[in-house]
């Protein structure tokens, strides 16, 4: 990351050398005919793109070529396709059905390769995980990492305790091995128990198994608000995670949540600026929505009473020497999230409705209330939680990406692309439409060394996203979270149309990116 700009710089020069009329003979399979073409890393042209096969042949303001097959894109915005560095695709891609595999949400918003096995629950089994996409066909292109919390789990289960040596080791061995079958990195989620349970050190000996051969350190941070250490100390441990074990550290989906650090954001990018000078490799991605999505118990209800799972919980519920206690903790976790107002219910019998409404109708206290409804069943709900101050300021900064942290109830599976740019680029003028662009292409290819992609240029692959820059924008809502987004015209996945004339063709052309491990890191084959 910290080279980007001298190799964006020559990588430009480069295709200005390309940039003028192509004149080979020969046929091309496709040709893009008169679209704004955003390259990834230079100032938009209007122009043509010849593909054969699954390769780009040129990018250049006129090709004098025939072609089997000429799409007229004049007017529109024709871009690489975009790469999403922090999803919950995983078990899609996976999907015994077909359909589902296309991943139809991330290619109507010209998605063409996701990331997967963030917040450290990806599969140690990686090379099992890659090569399940050559018999059971997907929609767009993968690349997986090894989840740190998978990892703990199989070695020393959900208990809080430190591994001993034995179990340390073993836990080293199977991030050596998964970085070796082509995972992108080490993540984490030390959020989530039971990953919250491992101090520093130990994720620091797994982290430098992934640097080792050549992999990043992503990281959903062990506080994104004030539950535990705080914002700024989860941040400043994920940087000296990655000074001690050597490796590029990635911060999923930035934020700062909760009524707590609101307004801290520059401090953050302060911090992770000042790094970046003395020399560190860290970027970050980010989602463009001001709500996170979880459930209302998760949000609310104190860990203590969660223990043992859902009976444990309704048994404490009715239990009237604890009432005070858990009242208590609801309260300030209430207050934390930014009232009950901030909490919207989006599944179920209240779906649509503020805990703050329901509190209302039943003519309850808004801690009753939360009480009542988790009670039937724990709903998911948007939470919130952060303010549009801090969401620019981070998405203002050239290493922050466009993520999605796509998961099922919150719209962000289906428009998050779509909506950066309507909102914040057409709307809201916190990037150009060639930032957004970048930093959703290139940017992220640059930073994780995916070969060949996030670029229109000679050679590489034609991931290709044409859409209407009047048109692209999300329809998905926290009400209507799986609406597919609109105004994308045609996505090109290895050469292929995915979706053509703004509908889903149902071929499925994505491919396993498995990543090369570092020469001599791991055993020959
Ligand atoms: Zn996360």
């Amino acid at each position: 990351m910290m080279n980007a700009p001298r190799r964006t710089l020559l990588l430009g020069l480069a295709l200005v050398g390309c940039a003028t009329s192509d004149t080979s003979p020969g046929k091309v399979d496709l040709l893009i005919r008169g679209g704004t073409i955003y390259t990834g890393s230079d100032a938009p042209f209007i122009g043509d793109v010849a593909i054969i096969g699954d390769r780009i042949r040129s990018v250049s303001p006129h090709a004098a070529v025939a072609a089997t097959r000429v799409i007229n894109a004049a007017g529109m915005v024709v871009a690489p396709g975009f790469i999403d560095p922090h999803t919950h695709m995983g078990d899609g891609l996976a999907s015994a059905d077909a359909g589902v595999r296309l991943i139809p949400n991330f290619l109507m918003q010209g998605v063409t390769t996701a990331f997967i096995g963030n917040d450290g629950r990806g599969d140690p089994a990686v090379g099992r995980v890659l090569t399940s996409a050559a018999t059971r066909p997907v929609g767009i292109n993968f690349a997986a990492y090894v989840g740190f919390g998978a990892v703990r789990e199989k070695v020393v289960g959900q208990t809080n305790r430190a591994p001993d040596p034995a179990e340390l080791a073993r836990m080293r061995a199977l991030v050596a091995n998964a970085m070796c079958q082509g995972a992108l990195g080490l993540s984490t989620g030390l959020f989530y128990a039971p990953q919250s349970f491992a101090k520093t050190d130990e994720v620091v000996s797994l982290a430098r198994e992934a640097g080792l051969r050549g992999g990043t350190y992503d990281t959903h941070i062990r506080d994104e608000s004030s539950y535990t250490i705080g914002l700024a100390a989860a941040v400043e441990e994920a940087l000296e995670i990655g000074r001690q074990a050597a490796l590029p550290v990635n911060i999923s989906h930035i934020k700062a949540l909760g009524v707590d650090v609101h307004g801290q954001a520059p401090t953050i990018i302060a911090r992770i600026e000042a790094a970046q000078r003395a020399g560190q490799k860290v970027t970050a991605d980010q989602y463009p929505w001001s709500a996170s999505g979880t459930s209302l118990a998760a949000a609310l209800i104190p860990l203590w009473a969660q223990d043992g799972g859902r009976q444990a919980l309704l048994a404490r519920f009715g239990d009237p020497a604890l009432a005070p206690r858990l009242r208590a903790d609801i309260t300030e976790n209430l207050r934390k999230r930014g009232g009950a107002a901030s909490l919207l219910i989006t599944q179920g019998e209240h779906k649509g409705r503020t805990l703050a409404e329901v509190a209302t109708r039943r003519a309850e206290d808004h801690v009753a209330a939360a009480i009542a409804v988790i009670r039937i069943h724990d709903p998911a709900i948007a939470s919130f939680n952060q303010i549009e101050r801090d969401i620019a300021a981070f998405m203002r900064r050239p290493w922050v990406m466009t993520g999605s942290d796509a998961s099922t109830g919150h719209p962000r599976a289906f428009g998050s692309f779509a909506r950066k740019y309507a909102k914040y680029v057409r709307a809201d003028r916190v990037l150009t439409l060639r930032q957004f662009i970048e930093r959703s292409s290139a940017l992220t290819a640059d930073t994780f060394r995916l070969r060949d992609r996030g670029r229109l240029r000679p050679g590489a692959f034609a991931d290709i996203v044409i859409f209407d820059p009047t048109l692209y924008a999300a329809r998905a809502t926290y009400e209507q979270p799986a609406l597919l987004a609109a105004g994308v015209r045609t996505v090109l996945v290895n050469g292929i149309p995915a979706v053509d004339n703004g509908a889903l063709t149902g071929k499925a052309a994505g491919r396993a990116l498995p990543q090369t491990p570092r020469p001599g890191s791991c055993p020959q084959r």
